[in-house]
């Protein structure tokens, strides 16, 4: 098959099938189709997995000429003009841009009900949410629209779309993939990272897209491994660490049996398996929700009507430019975010808000590492229930914020994480994520690749 073969079928798929999933926002056919023939006529590279492969990309990370919009009124019609640093490389790795997928307004959410343009519907079941706010993303790959998607993770938002659609997502360590064109939310959290059908494809993925980039000061220059390279090692000695917190009251017995079985797979498969203890996991919620707002206010403040984006058709001056185009330009819940944020933030309220979020999160980290001293994984669910109803909690912001209790941890302390489908509950999948220490996604994926 060549480039362009898969390219068009690909199109035509997306063509035939999105109208029921609602996962692109989007499309770039005659670019994609063009790049593919490119590539044909320059010869596929035998040693490059990459080469020719149509990618779906998460509609908050830029791409140079195709229209960005963050599932953003405010962004309808931004054009970037130039490629974020995943883009390029996934550029210069021969990979062909199909288009771009819905997700939560500037990655606010965990159902893509946030979008400002369009409901994505999980692959399993169209009544349900595909998560969020990767929906887009993980919906098209579980589709089968795609191979496979970049999205971006600030609490949760690449593993939990991933677990309710039963496919891989990786969040790698912060610093570990470049930030530069992705529309910041919480700057000291956002990671962006491959969701796949495969664990070992997602490997593939990672290599591609990671590295230092000099426009990303806070990534790393640490020497980037081929996540292949030892995937098939197995998990024999390898120690994996419970915590309790996370399978505690308010978790659906369906998924918590499911974490337990895959505890089970892993002793059989001959690592040791044991319950630890990570003692503020229940303040995270609460410490994520004040720090990533606080950072989404000052980062926001971009969108003022004149350098990006919507302007307000009836403003009469200045002062009317910025208040009526963002009161326009927003929904409710990046409204909802830049006010918690701006208040966290205030003379008044920042030592019991901001400062105290903050010590709460060293705290976090710290427990962190005291698991990591004797444990190379920490096993545990991503979301407490499979996807729910369409409509059923947007409503209920508390609600929505509580489910984020056991992707959020890993966020607040910079961590890699991976969700891999672990099983079904009433017809729908379950996920389980897969903690390492700092930059050791290798491990992670050696023992997603083992219980695959
Ligand atoms: N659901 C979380 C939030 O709304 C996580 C979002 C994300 O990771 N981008 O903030």
């Amino acid at each position: 098959i060549t480039a362009e073969e898969l390219t068009k079928q690909t199109i035509d798929n997306i063509k035939a099938v999105d109208s029921d999933i609602n996962a692109f926002i989007n499309l770039d056919e005659d670019a994609a189709i063009e790049k593919a023939q490119a590539i044909d006529k320059a010869g596929i590279d035998p040693d490059n997995v990459l080469s020719g492969i149509p990618v779906a990309i998460k509609d908050n990370i830029l791409t140079n000429g195709l229209t960005t919009t963050a599932a953003s009124k405010m962004l309808e019609n931004f054009k970037p003009i130039f490629d974020a640093t995943v883009t390029k490389k996934l550029n210069d790795k021969q990979t062909i841009t199909v288009g771009k997928t819905n997700m939560d307004e500037f990655a606010m959410g965990g159902s893509t009900e946030n979008s400002a343009f369009k409901t994505t519907k999980n692959a399993w079941d169209f009544t349900k949410v595909p998560g969020g706010s990767s929906g887009g993303s993980a919906a098209a790959v579980a589709a089968g629209e795609i191979l496979f998607s970049l999205g971006s993770d600030t609490g949760g938002s690449i593993r939990q779309p991933a677990a309710f659609n039963g496919i891989v997502g990786m969040k790698p360590t912060y610093g570990r993939v470049s930030r530069w064109g992705l529309i910041a939310f919480g700057s000291s959290f956002d990671q962006i990272g491959p969701l796949t059908r495969s664990v070992l494809d997602n490997a593939y993925v990672l290599n591609a897209i990671a590295g230092h980039d000099k426009h990303d000061l806070t990534s790393s220059d640490k020497e980037v491994p081929d996540y292949t390279a030892n995937i098939k090692d197995g998990v024999k000695g390898m120690k994996i660490a419970l915590p309790k917190e996370y399978l505690a009251e308010g978790i659906d017995q369906d998924v918590k049996d499911a974490i337990l079985k895959a505890a089970e797979t892993y002793k059989k498969l001959g690592a040791t398996v044991e319950e630890v203890s990570l003692p503020h996991t229940k303040y995270g919620v609460a410490a994520y929700y004040i720090l990533s707002s606080s950072e989404a206010s000052s980062n926001l403040q971009r969108f003022d009507g004149i350098r990006y984006g919507y302007r307000s058709e009836t403003a009469k001056n200045l002062e009317e430019v910025y208040v009526q185009s963002r009161s326009e330009g927003f929904g409710d819940e990046v409204k909802r975010r830049i006010m918690l944020g701006t208040f966290s933030l205030s003379a008044g309220a920042f030592d019991a808000y901001f400062k105290k979020a903050a010590k709460v999160r060293t705290l976090m980290i710290q427990d962190f590492q005291k698991v990591f001293k004797d444990y190379d994984l920490i096993l545990g669910p991503v979301a407490p229930t499979t996807a729910y109803g369409i409509g059923e909690e947007v409503s209920d912001p508390v609600t929505m914020y509580l489910n984020d209790a056991m992707t959020i941890p890993v966020n607040l302390a910079g961590l890699p994480s991976m969700s891999i489908p672990a099983g079904f509950s009433n017809g729908l999948p379950v996920g389980m994520q897969l903690i390492g220490r700092p930059f050791d996604e290798a491990t992670i994926y050696k023992a997603g690749y083992a219980f695959e």
